[in-house]
């Protein structure tokens, strides 16, 4: 049975109009039309925001911590994810926002793109190992794991066992404060963590690392990025602090930038979740074999792309352009060869797949053949109107009893027509389209 799974996207209600958009795009068939209104299915859920993009009424929102989360502790430390960087127009220095994330209320500022760098570095390691199946797939993006956990059970020994790099910043984080601080309790520190995507926010909910894993909050890049616009105009002229990442670490915000820090030209790089999927199910029918490694972005552009950002990914991904120009490679080397023990993930992905059919084999089979006898008579034209994404998937409502048959407005239309044929009603029928300014029946039009 399935796992239950906290989500961060969940959907207004009053807001929704049930117009079918996020039906269409949701790329793990998670969305329902339910009474005129849109309903997630929480097993199906990757978090990939994808929803919220496309909703033209904003009815759709990802629920993450709030900025005055800040106050919560005594020292809280930020945790800035790369992509924040690509949101600023001419920002020429990252120090403008490490002071000004100071200036917020953060009493230190651990950047993830540091930590970037160091998994970066193990990266490299582990897939030179002969024992390792490859092509390694990053781990990287939360979307694409859970993806992968319910969707690919033949491919989670290639998903790469190390921490993402936000867990491990905040790891790192804690333990330099630790360090700098002897006299905080572990209850003072805060480790707050600036999201691109709701999809990071659900993997910090959920302990993705196995056990605790080291983040205390989530809060978005957005409500950061306002804030920030106001602090980092008060104090123009005021010295600045470097920054500790450097063109590998900052790259990690943009597809193709984690596998352009292999030092290995046997990679691929995809984004946005529909190409995600198609390469997935290359790997998994053994159709990519020949490849080292293999990155992976749920959103268009990578993390830039992601639902809680402010900027067009592609100008963000221009910013970071001109901003590494300023950089060194990578300041952030490992002490040693060895990959901590604290950086693996320890909780490897496990299979964990939306609800089945049915436990029962027996019964499990008997629905699908029912599912597939349904299906024979829907028109297969996946309109959305029955409020399925797909007439497979509405087939299958059926069989689950979620829905009914008459949900379809096609073959409502054949029976009403078969109805009043069999009642031999034509003058209803004729009625019906002259209402509709639509042409009655070339006889009828003789007579
Ligand atoms: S896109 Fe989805 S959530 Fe938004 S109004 Fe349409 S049906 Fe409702
Ligand atoms: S977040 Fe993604 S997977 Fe979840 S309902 Fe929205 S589009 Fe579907």
């Amino acid at each position: 049975m399935a796992v239950s799974y906290k989500h961060s996207v969940s959907l207004e209600t009053e807001k929704c109009k049930g117009c079918t958009t996020c039906l269409k795009r949701c790329p793990t068939e998670a969305i329902r039309i339910r009474d005129g209104r849109a309903v997630i299915r929480a097993d199906r859920c990757i978090d990939c925001g994808e929803c919220i993009k496309v909703c033209p009424y904003k009815a759709k929102k990802a629920t993450h911590d709030p900025l005055c989360c800040i106050g919560d502790y005594k020292y809280p430390v930020a945790l800035p994810a790369p992509s924040l960087y690509g949101q600023f127009d001419r920002l020429d220095n990252i120090g403008y926002i490490i002071r000004g994330l100071k200036d917020l209320g953060f009493s230190d500022v651990f950047e993830v793109a540091s930590a970037a760098e160091l998994v970066s570095a193990y990266t490299r390691l582990y897939i030179k190992r002969e024992d390792v199946k490859k092509p390694v797939i990053s781990s990287a993006c939360p979307a694409i794991v859970r993806m992968i956990s319910t969707n690919y059970p033949c491919l989670l020994d290639q998903v790469m066992p190390i921490l993402p790099p936000m867990d491990i910043a905040a790891y790192l984080a804690r333990k330099k404060v630790k360090e700098l601080h002897p006299e905080l309790k572990d209850e003072d520190i805060g480790i707050i963590f600036i999201s691109p995507c709701p999809a990071k926010v659900s993997y910090v909910k959920n302990d993705f690392a196995g056990e605790r894993n080291y983040i205390d909050a989530t809060i978005s890049v957005r409500d950061v990025y306002f804030a920030l616009l106001d602090v980092m105009k008060k104090r123009e002229d005021e010295p600045l602090e470097a920054t500790e990442a450097g063109i590998i670490g900052i790259s990690w915000a943009t597809a193709g930038g984690e596998s352009t820090a292999i030092f290995n030209t046997s990679y691929l790089a995809a984004d946005g979740i529909e190409n995600c999927i198609r390469v997935l199910d290359q790997i998994d029918n053994s159709e990519i074999t020949d490849l080292e490694f293999v990155e992976l972005n749920a959103c268009d552009g990578g993390c830039v792309g992601g639902a809680m950002t402010v900027t067009n990914p592609f100008i963000a991904q221009a910013r970071l352009q001109a901003l590494k120009r300023y950089l060194p490679v990578s300041p952030n080397r490992p002490a040693s060869e060895w990959i901590p023990e604290e950086f693996f993930n320890k909780n490897i992905i496990e299979y964990n797949p939306y609800n089945l059919l049915s436990d029962d084999k027996n019964e499990a089979h008997r629905m699908m053949n029912e599912i597939q006898n349904i299906a024979k008579n829907l028109p297969m034209i996946d309109c959305g109107s029955c409020g399925a994404p797909t007439c497979m998937a509405f087939a299958e409502d059926i069989v689950k009893g979620e829905t009914t048959a008459d949900e379809c407005t096609v073959i409502m239309r054949m029976l009403f027509h078969e109805y009043l044929k069999q009642h031999k009603d034509e003058a209803a029928l004729n009625k019906i389209r002259g209402k509709r300014g639509m042409e009655t029946k070339t006889e009828d039009k003789k007579e």
